[in-house]
């Protein structure tokens, strides 16, 4: 090939650290300027570049540029500045990138497959470049973040999620597929945009729908096999319930909104009780939501009860409690709840507003998967401390501005009290001369670590043993002085050294439950995901 091409492909391009005779070699002389530098120092300077921009999303352009351009510097600087980028890569900042991927659109970056495709999905999965798949994650564009129906623009959140993949849990970029699914959207605004990328109509819903993805799951199963991990993202929660239920039996499915929420909170949870004392049985359980992050995380955390008691999950359940938006779900309302939401309608009086809940039910827990900003009000808050010496108090909306309350009320209306973690990052809060510093229950920490242990152990179905696994894992990870900081989740720091413990526990799970498929089974699994995890390290070229 020549150096000019060479200087163009993103998997191979160095930039100026092309090598005297790399540069020789492969007609680079003079295409490049004289000075070599080594990787590190570029990894410097991309920082400083990135640091110039103010505005986020010209951070993310810069982030995309590169990943183009030189994708091993891409995720040697995303690794060694996780938590500085992870908000630009992912939440929050790549939900604008899709608000505005009409504009700001240069190249496909994954896969696109719509309505018009039907009948030759598997042939489109041929034309990508890239044969030996490993993680799909897949989005229809109906529920991106917090925002809603953002149709083909929704393809920002599959490269975002397998960024991390690659970065997080070590998976290989050539391995990973990102792929949006178009079958139109609702949304006005897209629809009247001149400048939209999909389809411009309403969605399809029922057997139209249904069939396309029963051709797309089909199709990928023939053309990757069983072993590829198809990761559903920001589908609706009436299409993602029924996908997962769908497709678990005869593909290795995951859903990251319900099954990877539940396990990261769940894990928070486990490490929450280091701080509270008692076992997860000894606690009552208040949500606020019930949708795919809410029933998502009751029900593992019901199943984790059952296993932990041997008490059977329909008894388990009875400890927790979820309030939707016409109020606490009870058995008087069975008949007209969606079929999720079922196994939640316990025995009690209808109760209309959250904070007659929160008095009736004076839960340990308070959970909130709302998606309703400022739902936990000062009043909410003092009744939770009222009843708990240190209560556990999670606000797990997203973005921002959707968080039920933030840390400063948190630590302000508890006087100090709450053990408190948020889907999006806060600030440290001072109260009364002490700092306080709260965790976040992000995603990031769990489905890279969890894929990787799928992967290693050639698992052809998901487990719910291997959420508890990986919960469990994750919860290990988290240490004395962590907690002496008021922390659940460890810093996101050592995410490759706790993705790996993650992938070792999730894979030694699929093993034990025979769901492995490479054999013989690793002596040593940690070390082994750490060898098989991919590292931007430059390649020499001879
Ligand atoms: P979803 O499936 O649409 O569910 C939302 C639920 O909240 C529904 O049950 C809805 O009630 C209920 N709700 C909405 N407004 C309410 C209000 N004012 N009062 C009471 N209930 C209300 O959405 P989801 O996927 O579960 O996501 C919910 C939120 O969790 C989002 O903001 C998302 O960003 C966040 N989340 C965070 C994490 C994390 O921290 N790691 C992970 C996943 C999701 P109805 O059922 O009656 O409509
Ligand atoms: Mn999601």
């Amino acid at each position: 090939a020549s150096g000019y091409s060479l200087l163009r492909d993103p998997h191979h391009n160095k930039g100026l650290a092309f090598t005297e005779k790399e540069r020789d070699a492969h007609y680079l002389r003079g295409l490049l300027p004289p000075v070599v530098v080594n990787h590190d120092l570029q990894v410097k300077k991309m920082m400083h570049n990135i640091r110039q921009y103010e505005i986020p999303l010209q951070r993310y352009q810069a982030m995309m540029d590169l990943q183009e351009k030189n994708e091993r510097l891409f995720y040697k600087l995303l690794i060694e500045n996780v938590e500085e980028l992870l908000p630009i890569v992912y939440t929050p900042t790549v939900g604008e990138a899709c608000q505005k991927y009409g504009t700001i659109f240069k190249n496909p970056q994954g896969l696109y497959i719509s309505l018009k495709d039907k009948g030759r999905v598997l042939e489109i999965l041929k034309n990508w470049p890239q044969k030996k798949i490993q993680v799909i994650v897949v989005t229809d564009g109906e529920r991106i973040l917090g925002l809603g129906d953002l149709g083909c623009q929704g393809m920002g959140i599959p490269v975002g999620k397998l960024s991390l993949y690659t970065a997080l849990g070590g998976i290989r970029p050539s391995a990973c597929l990102p792929i949006t699914i178009d079958v139109g959207t609702n949304n006005e605004k897209m629809l009247n945009d001149e400048f939209y990328i999909g389809l411009r109509q309403r969605r399809a819903s029922g057997k139209e729908y249904a069939d396309l993805m029963n051709e797309f799951m089909s199709a990928v199963k023939q053309n990757y096999g069983e072993k590829v991990l198809i990761q559903f993202e920001d589908f609706a929660n009436h299409n993602a319930f029924d996908l997962l239920e769908k497709y678990r039996t005869t593909h290795l499915v995951f859903n990251d909104d319900i099954q990877g929420t539940a396990s990261v909170v769940l894990a928070g949870l486990i490490s929450a009780l280091k701080l509270v004392g008692g076992s997860l049985a000894d606690h009552k359980f208040l949500f606020l939501g019930a949708g795919e992050a809410g029933t998502g995380i009751a029900e593992l955390i019901a199943l984790e009860i059952s296993k932990q008691t041997n008490a059977p999950l329909e008894e388990t359940r009875k400890k927790i409690w979820l309030v939707d938006s016409k109020g606490l779900i009870v058995g008087s309302r069975l008949d007209s709840l969606q079929h999720f939401k079922k196994p939640w309608a316990h025995d009690h009086e209808p109760v209309n507003a959250f904070l007659d809940a929160v008095k009736s039910i004076k839960p340990t827990v308070l959970i909130g998967s709302s998606g309703a900003g400022q739902t936990f009000t000062k009043e909410v808050v003092e009744a939770m401390s009222s009843f708990n010496e240190k209560p556990i108090i999670l606000a797990l909306s997203n973005p921002t501005s959707q968080s039920e309350c933030t840390a400063e009320q948190a630590y302000t209306w508890s006087e100090g009290r709450a053990i408190f973690a948020s889907g999006s990052p806060f600030a440290p809060v001072e109260y009364n001369g002490k700092v306080y510093v709260s965790g976040q229950s992000n995603n990031a920490y769990i489905f890279p670590g969890f894929g990787l242990g799928l992967i290693i152990s050639g698992a052809i179905r998901v487990h719910d043993d291997m959420l508890l696994a990986a919960s469990e894992a994750l919860a290990e990870q988290v240490t004395q002085e962590h907690f002496d900081n008021g922390l659940i989740y460890p810093p996101f720091t050592n995410i490759r050294k706790i993705s790996a413990h993650i992938a070792a526990r999730v894979a030694s799970k699929a093993y034990e439950l025979g769901l492995a498929s490479r054999l013989p089974q690793p002596e040593n699994l940690v070390a082994y995901a750490e060898s098989c995890m991919y590292s931007p390290k430059y390649r020499n070229y001879r």
